[in-house]
């Protein structure tokens, strides 16, 4: 038998409730020591591989921002819980194939992992007929310039991956609203030299498009620094939710 999505049991909503009150006095900690006000940082419960129930429960807990980084798994786990009358702010957080805008567009709130030209004028002509609204869009960055993690380049000519042609072609859509950018620590990058080097690139990017205020960077184990460097969004998993049982 599968529980509904109302029925938390209670022993998992205490493990819930534990791991927020870490993680919400770990950003109040890096806000106090980066000089920032508590209320400029949004945390985004990532509760990917973790089913509705773990939703709804973070939702009546105080929880008011959910990412997921896989559209089926997203578009199921959404459906599941606005039929439990809970209706979080979703975030889209995950490499995205252009065939899966249509489906993203109906329950995703942002998108933070737009990287290409192509992908946002997928994404434009979809919220364009598929939203009464538009969507909100970050552009996913390339701190190390390698795109083969996803992210749009800095500092490259490229029509279709560069970081500017891909924030003017986000800026310039009807249907979607430009309002900052994303990134992922590199592998091997000390987070401190990858935060640094994002807020240099999110000042340039704000010079040409004064709305893209928001910064998603920071995740379980590197929050701190992305705070002391910035970042209005930090998208928190296991340390939230604890670990996955794969990886991804
Ligand atoms: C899974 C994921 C996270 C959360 O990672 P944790 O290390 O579990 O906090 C954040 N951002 C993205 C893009 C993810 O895919």
């Amino acid at each position: 038998m599968v529980d509904s999505p109302s029925t938390v049991r209670p022993d998992r909503r205490a493990e819930l409730a534990a791991g927020l009150a870490r993680v919400r006095s770990r950003i109040a900690d890096a806000c106090a020591a980066a000089d920032r006000d508590r209320a400029e940082v949004t945390m985004i419960a990532v509760t990917k591989t973790y089913p509705a129930s773990d939703v709804v429960a973070l939702a009546g807990l105080g929880v008011a921002d959910v990412g997921e980084n896989r559209d089926q798994e997203a578009a199921g786990k959404a459906a599941e819980v606005a039929a439990a009358g809970v209706s979080p702010r979703w975030h889209f957080v995950g490499q995205l194939q252009r065939n899966k805008a249509r489906s993203v567009v109906r329950y995703a709130d942002v998108v933070h992992s737009v990287d290409s030209v192509r992908l946002a004028r997928a994404l434009d002509a979809a919220s364009a007929s598929g939203r009464d609204r538009p969507l909100d869009v970050l552009v996913q960055v390339s701190i190390d310039g390698d795109p083969a993690r996803g992210g749009a380049v800095p500092d490259s000519a490229d029509p279709d991956t560069g970081l500017g042609p891909v924030t003017d072609a986000v800026a310039g859509t009807a249907a979607l609203r430009l309002t900052g950018l994303m990134a992922v620590a590199p592998l091997g990058w000390e987070p401190e030299r990858a935060f640094a080097r994002l807020a240099e690139i999110a000042t340039a990017v704000r010079a040409v498009h004064p709305a893209a205020t928001a910064l998603s960077a920071g995740m379980s184990g590197d929050l701190e620094v992305a705070i002391r460097f910035g970042a209005t969004h930090v998208r928190v998993g296991s340390a939230l939710l604890g670990m996955r049982p794969t990886l991804r």
